[in-house]
């Protein structure tokens, strides 16, 4: 067996395809027919690898912290709590549904849409996203205060799109959906007709919804979803449920909010107004018991893998009880567990090494914009300035969150499901009106992940994805700018694409590109939507080169800004290691990065709603537009990894 560390393993690739027919495969094919999906995962690649040995050195920590004898209050106490209590299964299943039973008996006694209005402010406030969806964030305008974001939601489908496509396919995948329902309500006691019943009346009213929501493709869209309103005027959209009020009761105190589609809260109106209200109870208690389902007895949780990971991911079972409350625990308390994964996985060396790349990035961005030979000097002065704006947060927080207030008990997983989400309801809204507090951290940073903030203008690497094979501590330079490098640049990149050219250098929206500078770019994007558009996952279906190409162009211009840091770092020239050049191995290290098996279930509902390419096309993709690739292999010309150029695409 071949080292799961080494750089570049040779034994990993399949050789019988060539690098210039498709390198994915020519770098990955060993490692891919090695490799399949395990049959509790709707898709197996470097991300889970890196994300299994987080999980199993938490899984230690976690016993531990159950096992400690700790004050209350102390980092480990709560972390066990928590652990012990979402681990003791034959509690849980002598509880049953009477965690939830205040909140049922309610629904069971709401007689009016009054009644439902109070009931759907008081399940918000506890994690359930009824009607719609509720957030804080940096104000577009002005990211040094909050705002609240109010937006459609509400379906338990992932995409409207779910709920309005008439094929077979989408079809059948309905029926499964109103089944699922049923069962879930049958769980909860209901019988059998009168379960399906009310399931068909849940998807019909959910339809409603669908129907006025914006797609994946338009949530996307900055200009269309960012829309301030005076919290006074609210009523406007919902006079008879009385938007106005009830956002204020959720907590809202500030004048404004964003409403990102205010269709949606109008049909949602109408829809509330003529639906019997015995629906708007069923409904209400299905998204009750499904968004509780993981914390709730074996027959909910088993229901809900059923569907949501069985039917739409492909997962043939359940992962493991340990690997789900860690899940649960990253999301209700993440900073807690993100400081026993640091202490214990955290390396300064590696912090070092990676904040040194992000300069060197930064500085080829700089290049690239200065170099751009189709932008305009005023849209260029303006770019720059973006990026000397630009801020980097490496490895963990500098000061961890609070959780001071939490009660955390080792009687009830739901009850500490609650609790957490009602405690970070309360801490977000509680914000209202103070400065955002720049130092924060949008992801726990044992997270295999990354993001760029577009309003703070800021690019984050937790801890947990600063490891192999996304990054090497000690490994050559080549290989960590082809992976994490290139990762930080798409990153970087992001800061100047279609959405985040939107934003300026303090993160206000604002278009501070001129009209010509825009076409260009859109005239440049447009190849890259061609290209991808081109790419074919099955029979019936394609790449959507309009929702990925966001993730496109970062993926292009991160390469590209990353091989010429490279190139600057090893200035005075470097031995192959291995038979491979620098360039090569930094190539090689990329399509590292995105090996991956999917499940087909899950490759088609990540095609339909995940703004990034499918792994192949993500390092076939831009490598096909990239020169620097083909000489570095000895591409032939034409080839299918070398596009002509004509259709190539370039920004950065
Ligand atoms: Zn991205």
């Amino acid at each position: 067996m071949s080292d799961p560390l080494r750089a570049i393993d040779v034994s990993l690739f399949d050789l019988e395809t060539a690098a210039s027919d498709d390198f994915y495969r020519h770098a990955n094919g060993g490692w891919l027919d090695a490799n399949p999906v395990p049959s509790e995962y709707p898709a197996w690649g470097a991300f889970q690898e890196v994300n299994d040995r987080n999980e199993t050195l938490l899984h230690e920590l976690f016993e531990d912290a159950v096992a400690a004898d700790e004050p209350a209050g102390a980092v480990r106490r709560m972390v066990g709590d928590y652990y012990a209590a979402a681990m003791d299964e034959s509690a849980i299943a002598a509880a049953g549904v009477s965690p939830l039973e205040a909140f049922l008996e309610r629904i069971r006694a709401a007689t009016s849409v009054a009644d439902i209005r109070v009931l759907a402010r008081d399940l918000h406030h506890v994690g359930a996203s009824v009607f719609h969806s509720l957030g804080v964030s940096p104000d577009f305008e002005d990211s040094s205060a909050y705002l609240v974001y109010v937006g459609q939601g509400g379906q338990g489908l992932p995409e409207r799109d779910y709920y309005t496509r008439a094929d077979d396919r989408s079809a059948q995948l309905r029926d499964a959906y109103v089944l699922h329902i049923a069962r879930q309500l049958g769980n909860l006691g209901d019988a059998e007709s009168a379960s399906r019943d009310a399931a068909g009346r849940i998807l019909a009213f959910e339809t409603r919804l669908a129907v006025a929501s914006y797609t994946a493709e338009q949530m996307r869209d900055v200009q269309l979803t960012m829309n301030r309103h005076d919290v006074a005027s609210l009523d406007e959209l919902m006079p008879a449920f009385g938007l106005r009020s009830y956002v204020v009761e959720l907590g809202v105190t500030l004048p404004t909010v964003n409403i990102d589609n205010a269709g949606f809260f109008t049909a949602l109106e109408t829809a509330l107004g003529d639906t019997p209200i015995e629906t708007l109870r069923d409904y209400l208690r299905w998204h009750l018991v499904s968004t509780y389902a993981n914390a709730l007895p074996p027959a909910f949780e088993e229901e809900a893998f059923d569907f949501y990971g069985r039917t739409l991911g492909g997962q043939q079972q359940m992962r493991p009880r340990w690997k789900r409350v860690l899940d649960a625990a990253t999301q209700d308390i993440g900073e807690l567990v993100a400081q026993l994964y640091v202490e214990a996985a955290f390396s300064e060396q590696a912090k070092m090494r990676c904040e040194e790349m992000v300069d060197h990035l930064l500085s080829a961005m700089g290049k690239a914009i200065r170099d751009a030979e189709w932008m305009t000097d005023q849209t260029r002065t303006e770019a720059l300035k973006k990026l000397s704006g630009f801020t980097y947060k490496i490895g963990f927080p500098d000061e961890w969150r609070d959780y001071s207030g939490l009660s955390v008990v080792r009687v009830s997983y739901v009850e500490n499901r609650m609790r957490c989400a009602a405690f970070e309801h309360d801490r977000q809204m509680g914000r209202l009106g103070q400065r955002v507090d720049a130092a924060e951290w949008a992801m726990p940073a044992h997270m295999v992940n990354a993001y760029y903030h577009p309003l703070l203008n800021e690019v984050v690497f937790p801890a947990g994805i600063l490891q192999p094979p996304l990054f090497y501590a000690d490994a050559d330079d080549a290989v960590n700018y082809g992976a994490i490098g290139a990762v930080i640049g798409h990153e970087i990149t992001h800061g100047f694409d279609d959405r985040g050219s939107r934003f300026d250098a303090v993160g206000a929206l604002r278009d501070w590109w001129t009209e010509a500078d825009r076409a260009e770019f859109d005239r440049r994007a447009q190849v890259l939507v061609e290209q991808f558009d081109g790419y074919e996952v099955a029979d019936d279906l394609h790449v959507n080169g309009r929702l990925t190409l966001g993730e496109n162009i970062a993926d292009l211009g991160g390469l590209t800004i990353a091989f010429n840091a490279l190139i600057e770092a090893i200035a005075d020239g470097t031995e192959p290691i291995d038979g491979f050049t620098p360039e090569q191995r930094f190539f090689l290290a990329w399509a590292t990065v995105w090996r991956m098996n999917y499940t087909d279930e899950y490759r088609r509902l990540l095609v339909n709603i995940d703004p990034h390419s499918p792994s192949r096309f993500r390092v076939n993709g831009p490598l096909a537009n990239l020169s620097a690739f083909a000489s570095a292999f000895g591409v032939p010309e034409p080839s299918p990894m070398v596009r002509d150029e004509k259709t190539r695409a370039q920004i950065w």
